[in-house]
């Protein structure tokens, strides 16, 4: 039951992202979250060092996309600097938005992951959609209101998913 939320990867941050490893699975589209995940949900803009990760991961051959359930000038804003494909308003954990942003890329589920840092949405909706579903933990302790009640719940399934895999879940 509770395995739909589980990552089937868990790194500390984007910078922790192993591309080596994703290229060998056949990964070459990266979907990110952007709240918490890129960067803290109150910053409007990618700092230098997020702007040349994503050069870097760009360089690498990935086709970048940010699939955010944020509004579209949040999205549009902080993309200005990375050019990757925007989508706003994804409904996640709805998987409608992300099949449309594999076609855009021109990748499919075996060779896409989605990266994240809520376990409801993101990696729901990863496994929803058959793709890899790659956790970052969250960023910043500041939060949106309603993404802080749903903390405690993250907690609780990350907790058993440690748990099962015995040795922190890396
Ligand atoms: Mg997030």
């Amino acid at each position: 039951m509770l395995e739909r939320f589980f990552p089937d990867l868990y790194v500390k941050s984007i910078f922790d992202i192993p591309t080596e490893e994703l290229k060998k699975r056949g990964i070459k589209a990266l979907v990110f979250d952007i709240d918490n995940t890129v960067a803290p949900f109150d910053v409007a803009e990618p700092d230098d060092r997020t702007a040349g990760l994503f050069k870097s991961f760009a360089s690498e051959g990935f086709s970048l996309c940010l699939l955010s359930n944020n509004n579209k000038e949040r999205v549009e804003l902080f993309n200005r600097k990375l050019g990757a494909i925007a989508v706003f308003k994804a409904g996640k954990p709805g998987i409608k938005k992300l099949n449309e942003a594999m076609k855009n890329m021109g990748s499919d589920k075996s060779s896409t992951a989605v990266i994240g840092d809520q376990v409801f949405t993101d990696m729901y909706c990863a496994h929803r959609a058959g793709v890899l579903a790659i956790y970052t933990e969250p960023i910043c302790s500041r939060d949106q209101l309603i993404t802080k009640v749903k903390r405690g719940a993250e907690r609780f399934v990350l907790n058993i998913y440690k748990r099962r895999k015995g040795n922190g879940g890396i």
